[in-house]
Parts: structure tokens; sequence; C-alpha cells
């Protein structure tokens, strides 16, 4: 689950991150009271949607060369006329697609002087160690940084049965080229964010950019905080965060089912049990030549009434040309999936072709109430066999 930046900076604020003052505001009229309780004279006006590069996108409805979610403002009134600009407007940037966001809320905040702006990340590495990555290329796209100068990205794990150790802090403000007192924000800001990031179950925390002003100190100026839902039960203050408006309508309406639904780009719906299968589907569609459009997992001990709204949310989704169910049934019964996607078809009806691969527990029984049924099922004997034949179908 991601929150927006202002949300993100608050809470780094409440461990002692230096961040600037700032508020959230709905409408222009808030944004000018806002900014005058500020002391000036810069202000920063944000747009806050839950994807990067904000600075650098456009606004749908307007003319070109006008700026984009990000403007500094140099006085009250001028941060009054940004936000109405941003406002209730579809915000575009390389992250959102082509559709974009529409912005509903906009973040104005005490501006600052930049003299160095940076990249401060901290994550989860594949060794199950919490890392730091750092740069002193912040404020540009990181991905493009990692590609062209992969020397410039530094990375430092943490032992977790030690911490931030001193060795661990001095390794990321060495790599961020932070001298003085910059360096000693620079320790600081590393435990304050380790502590944080441990402490609220982050599963991603990135500030890009992190600058050093003038006076030599630092500043968070941008912050992007993922949590890890399994961990979501321990955190109900973080779940409050949570903007629904952000999130996919239809990964949503799987959560309630507590089903693990992915969108995909492509165009075939898979419904499978279990994560490794998942994958295994999706790389044999991308085999037989096609994409998947999304993959939901149903999980262990699916009832019908789930795998009927499994179904359902993989046929509402609007990509979908063909469907594949391909369940490896253990505790999971091949009869039940049957059913259910039995239900799921009578209620919303099939308009793109549907294979069923079945194997496992009661594979006879299931196979018998597809066979039984009046429904136009395209039945597979193994996962090969089940790809060939919906890629076939949708290509036609
Ligand atoms: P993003 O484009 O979504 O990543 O949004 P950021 O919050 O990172 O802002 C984009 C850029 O706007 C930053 O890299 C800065 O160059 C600039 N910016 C943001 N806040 C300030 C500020 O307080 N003062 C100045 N001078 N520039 C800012
Ligand atoms: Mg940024």
């Amino acid at each position: 689950m991601n929150i927006h930046e202002y949300q993100a900076k608050q809470l780094l604020k409440s461990y002692g991150a230096p961040v600037a003052n700032g508020a959230i505001v709905m409408n222009a009229a808030q944004a000018e009271a806002k900014a005058k309780e500020l002391p000036g004279p810069l202000w920063v006006v944000k747009a806050q949607i839950h994807a990067g590069g904000r600075g650098k996108g456009h606004f749908k409805e307007e003319a070109a060369g006008e700026k984009g979610g990000v403007r500094l403002a140099k006085s009250a009134e001028e941060a009054a006329e940004q936000a109405k600009k941003m406002l209730g407007n579809t915000l575009v940037t390389i992250q959102t697609g082509e559709e974009g966001k529409e912005v509903g809320r906009v973040y104005v905040e005490d501006g600052a002087d930049i003299d160095r702006e940076l990249y401060l990340s901290v994550l989860v590495e594949r060794t199950g160690k919490v890392a730091f990555i750092a740069s002193t290329e912040g404020g540009m796209d990181i991905e493009a940084v990692a590609e062209e100068t992969p020397e410039k990205i530094v990375s430092v794990p943490v032992e977790p049965s030690d911490g931030v150790t001193d060795a661990v802090a001095d390794k990321v403000v060495s790599a961020l080229k932070l001298e003085g007192t910059a360096a000693e924000d620079g320790r600081e800001l590393v435990r304050t964010l380790y502590k944080a990031f441990t402490e609220k179950d982050m599963a991603m925390l990135e500030i890009n950019p992190l600058i050093v002003m003038p006076d030599n100190h630092l500043r968070v100026l941008d912050a992007k905080v993922g949590f890890d839902p399994n961990a979501a039960f321990r955190h109900p203050d973080i779940e409050e965060l949570r903007d629904e408006s952000e999130e996919d309508p239809l990964e949503l309406k799987a959560n309630e089912f507590d089903l693990a639904y992915i969108k995909l780009d492509g165009t075939i719906g898979c419904m499978v049990n279990g994560a490794g299968l998942a994958m295994a589907t999706m790389d044999i569609i991308k085999h037989y030549g096609a994409e998947p459009a999304n993959f939901l997992d149903v999980g262990g001990g699916a009832t019908k009434e789930k795998v009927t709204e499994a179904f359902k949310i993989i046929t509402s989704d609007p990509g979908v040309e063909g469907i594949l169910v391909n369940i490896f049934g253990g505790i999971m019964k091949c009869d039940v999936i049957a059913e259910g996607v039995l239900a799921a078809v009578e209620e919303v009806g099939l308009k793109v072709p549907l294979v069923v691969r079945l194997e496992g527990t009661n594979v006879e029984k299931g196979k018998a109430i597809i066979a039984n049924s009046t429904l136009d099922v395209i039945p597979a004997d193994d996962l090969e066999d089940a790809a060939e034949k919906i890629v076939k179908a949708v290509k036609g």
C-alpha cells in the first residue's frame, strides 16, 4: 500500500527527519490562507498523486509550455493560482500512463533553496536485509542513472542484528559526499529512516531529492513510501492513510475478498492458485506469443463464492480477450473451482473464450461438472495444452 507525499513527510517528520512545514489544501482559497501561515518568500505547490515524475509531468487540460505538478510560487496569491490550475485536473507523468491521474489534493510547502539534489532510499534486498541506496545524482530518474552510470549508485546493507552502526551511517554519508553539518544531518537521518522503516513495516522508502541547502543542512524534499501489506494488521494508523481513489478499483475489490489480483497490460486473464503456478502460467502464455492481462490467485482453500468473485473480477477487466483457468488442486478442490466458474458465468455471461485446466484433488468431479454444463468451455489436459489453446483462441 502506498501513501501520498505529504503523508509520508508527516510520518518522517514525526520521527525527527528534516521536513519543511506545509499544509494540504482542497481549493485555491485554502491554498492562499495556508501559504500566508508559512514564512515565505518561496512556496512550493505540489499535486498529490501516487505517482512520481510530477515535476516533469503535464496537465491534460493545459496548453503546452505550462509547468507540471510541482510549481514554485513567490507569493501566497501565486500559490493559490497554481493550486487552482492543478485541482480537479488530470496530471500525466511518466509513471501514470497516458490516462493520467486526477488531482484531488494539493500540498503547499515552505520552499527551499537548493545547493545539491541527492538520492536516498531504503528497501528490502533479496537477501532479506534492509539496505540504503544512495547516489549523488538526485532529482532525476534513478532508473536512468542505474542504466547509464551505475557506479554512481551505492548500496549499503544493514545487518539486522546490528542495526545502523557508525560504519553504515558513514558509508551512506560518504556515498552522498556530505561534509560538516550536512554529514552530521546525514548520519542522523540514516538512523531516523531505519527506525521509521522497520517500526512501520515499510516495503520501500524513497527520498528523491534529498537536498543540501545553502546553509549546509539537509532537507527531505520529496518522499515516497510503500508498506508491506502482510503487516497491515499491525498498523491501523497507516491503514487510515489509504486513499482508495488512487488504487485500481479491481485490485480493491479483490482485496475485499482476500484475493491476490495484479493488473497487467496483456490480453489473457489468468485465474490460478498459488504464486508459483501464477508465474509459470504467465511464462507459458508469453512462450506461446501472448501477454497476460492480469493474474488472480484464489489461494489455497477458496470457497465457491470466492471463486465466483474472482471470475467476475477477471471478466470485468476490459483488457481481457480470453481467460485461462489453471488450477492445481491440493487443499483447493477442482470441483469447487468448476462450480465457482459456472456460477460466475451464469451471473455475468461469457463474452470471451475460456480455457480450463484442472489437475489434482477431485479432478474427475471437476472435469465432469464442466463437461456436463452447456457452457462453451475449452478443456485442456496440461499447462502447455492450455496455454496453446487460449493463445490460439484469442489470436483467432
Ligand atoms: P517529482 O517530480 O514527483 O519527483 O516531485 P519532487 O517533489 O521530487 O519535485 C521535483 C523537483 O522540483 C525537485 O527535484 C526540485 O528540483 C523541485 N523542487 C521541489 N521542491 C522545491 C523547493 O522547495 N525549492 C526548489 N527550489 N525546488 C523545489
Ligand atoms: Mg521526486
